[in-house]
């Protein structure tokens, strides 16, 4: 009589099985990947507090939000940022007494201007404004959370220490090309710029759907100039 009592070969035939379903998984995922998407739209940071009458707005920021809304059907993808604070962030020129809005000082070894309390996490100002269409939004990456550092990057902290997962993200999409649009032109897209085409993403910056705060006269020339010599591409809308 024949009789199979070993329990270890059932144990065996199920792993067998179990590693090749993966093994056939990881195909499906990589020969499919690249193809699906290949751009990105990345919005950054369309917040109350960066809007006209908000903690720190960028003049003009409300008239930007049709034309994003627009531009998202153009995209294989779309994602957006969202500056999060805590309170008492070391950003705010509140946390630094002595010193106020504008000024720029040494914190943690790194060049830090100071700006007004804003994007507090939980509040109505650090929330994505509700003109905006959310519904083709795959993610949104969050940033400036360590009260420590400030966060201006989509990508990383300004000190490259920690990173919000948006770069993994875009590579486990597929994307080769990321396009910027929201605020501020002079701080978080132009930062977010820059650090994607340092990563490789062919980078271009949608230059009438960016608002700059211009906290320094000027900013937003001085931003598209910085992009262009770093060989980003700085175009209209139109162009698109
Ligand atoms: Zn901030």
């Amino acid at each position: 009589m024949h009789h199979d009592s070993n329990p270890f070969r059932g144990i065996a035939a199920t792993a067998l099985l179990l590693v090749m379903f993966a093994l056939q998984a990881c195909d499906a995922g990589e020969g499919v990947r690249p193809a699906i998407v290949k751009n990105a739209l990345v919005i950054i940071d369309l917040q109350y507090d960066f809007m006209p009458g908000g903690a720190l707005p960028a003049p003009g920021a409300d008239e930007i939000v049709p034309l994003i809304n627009r531009l998202q059907g153009s995209f294989d993808l779309v994602v957006a940022t969202q500056d999060w604070h805590p309170p008492g962030h070391g950003s705010f020129a509140s946390a630094h007494p002595g010193h106020e809005v504008g000024d720029i000082i040494e914190f943690n070894g790194l060049s830090q201007e100071l700006w007004p309390d804003h994007a507090l996490q939980g509040t109505r100002g650090a929330d994505l404004v509700e003109g905006l269409n959310t519904s083709r939004i795959a993610q949104v990456f969050r940033k400036g959370m360590n009260p420590a550092i400030d966060s201006y990057s989509g990508f990383f902290d300004n000190g490259r220490q920690g990173d919000t997962g948006l770069h993994d993200y875009l590579m486990r999409e597929g994307v080769t090309e990321v396009y910027l649009v929201g605020l501020a032109l002079d701080f978080c897209v132009k930062f977010s710029a820059l650090d994607a085409q340092r990563l490789g993403y062919q980078t271009t910056v949608i230059v009438d759907a960016t608002r700059a705060v211009n906290l320094h006269p000027g900013g937003d020339d001085a931003a598209v100039r910085e992009l262009e010599s770093n060989g980003i591409r700085v175009i209209e809308s139109k162009k698109l």
